[in-house]
């Protein structure tokens, strides 16, 4: 599904389903076709990399796990090295291997199941990212045991992201706002030179309050939460990011983290890993990679990093206070 609408005279706004989600792109003096052009890069890129579709390079790997090397292209094999290579820089809080139990939980498609600890045990000891063998001269991903599965969804979004900005950005766009399911770039300023103005989502609200608005000139802001896809069981609430250390929904005391930064790839890795690893760990982090960071926590504060000072508004309705970061 996609639509194309006329915002205004310069701009163009196109809305299509992808990396399942809806995503949203709205241009500024753009040529006619671009908008065309970047839905079928994002499409392309879900056919090659969803573990969902059956002949992705991605599924493939995961079919083949302690069988054979799978043969794949450039673009997925440097997508799977960085993804390796950000496992290890988060300590496993990331951990590309994680699919086993994004299965098992199947969080947003079992209604409400909440597996048995003996098979969430058991799931864990698939995951391993150290049993995601890259050859760099066959280009071939294999994983080690069978019944491992790589698993993108916590990258993905942001390297589309990421490659959308450069379709656009080699087309001429100077201004633009590219929503990939939440993923945030804003290209450029406003058309009037002004910072674009994005909104933090609050994670306790059901009504798309802000926590706060930030100015932001050629940032991506990417948010993990686990408001996102969830069920409350007994009192608790289990969600789709996973702590490899446990193998359950994380808990770490976060509502949602929101990472603002230059590469949406690495905001989106790194809004995931600093979920799993809580506000202190999870902060320093995203510092040592250069972003900054609003956490909504679960004492209702709300913690930011110092270079956010200046450009966040808080909205004081959200219900949130201020807390300070270590
Ligand atoms: P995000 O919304 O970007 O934080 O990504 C969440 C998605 O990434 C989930 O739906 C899973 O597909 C995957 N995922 C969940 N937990 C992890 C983890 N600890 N490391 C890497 N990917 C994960
Ligand atoms: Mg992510």
């Amino acid at each position: 599904m996609s639509a194309n609408t006329i915002c205004t005279e310069s701009c163009l706004s196109r809305e299509f389903l992808a990396l399942g989600t809806l995503n949203s792109l709205r241009l500024y003096g753009a040529q006619p076709g671009v908008a065309g052009q970047a839905e079928a890069l994002v499409l392309g890129l879900d056919a090659r990399l969803s573990a969902f579709r059956p002949g992705s390079e991605i599924a493939q790997i995961n079919r083949s796990a302690g069988h054979r090397p799978v043969a794949v292209s450039e673009e997925t094999f440097g997508l799977l090295k960085r993804a390796k290579a950000f496992s290890s820089f988060s300590g496993g809080a990331f951990d590309i291997s994680v699919r086993p139990l994004v299965e098992l939980w199947g969080i947003g498609h079992k209604a409400d199941f909440v597996p048995r600890t003996w098979r969430v045990r058991r799931t864990l000891r698939l995951v391993s990212f150290h049993d995601l063998i890259l050859d760099e001269t066959c280009h071939t991903a294999f994983l080690r045991r069978t019944g491992q599965a790589v698993d993108l969804g916590g990258i993905a979004k942001g390297y589309a992201a990421d490659k959308v900005r450069r379709l656009l950005t080699e087309a001429g766009v100077q201004s633009a706002m590219i929503n990939l399911g939440g993923n945030l770039i804003a290209l450029g300023t406003r058309p009037d030179g002004e910072p674009w103005r994005v909104g933090v989502q609050n994670p306790c609200s059901t009504r798309g309050e802000w926590l706060g608005l930030l100015a932001l000139t050629d940032k991506t802001v990417v948010t993990s939460g686990s408001n996102e896809r969830f069920f409350i069981k007994d009192g608790v609430r289990y969600h789709h990011i996973l702590d490899p250390r446990t193998g359950s929904p994380a808990r770490s005391g976060l509502l949602s983290v929101t990472v603002i930064g230059v590469s949406s790839e690495e905001a989106d890795a790194l809004s995931t890993a600093a979920f799993v690893l809580g506000l202190e760990q999870g902060a320093a982090l995203i510092m040592e990679r250069g972003a900054e960071a609003v956490f909504a926590a679960e004492d209702g504060r709300l913690y930011l990093t110092a270079g956010l000072r200046d450009i966040f508004q808080w909205n004081h309705r959200s219900g949130h206070s201020s807390g300070r970061l270590q």
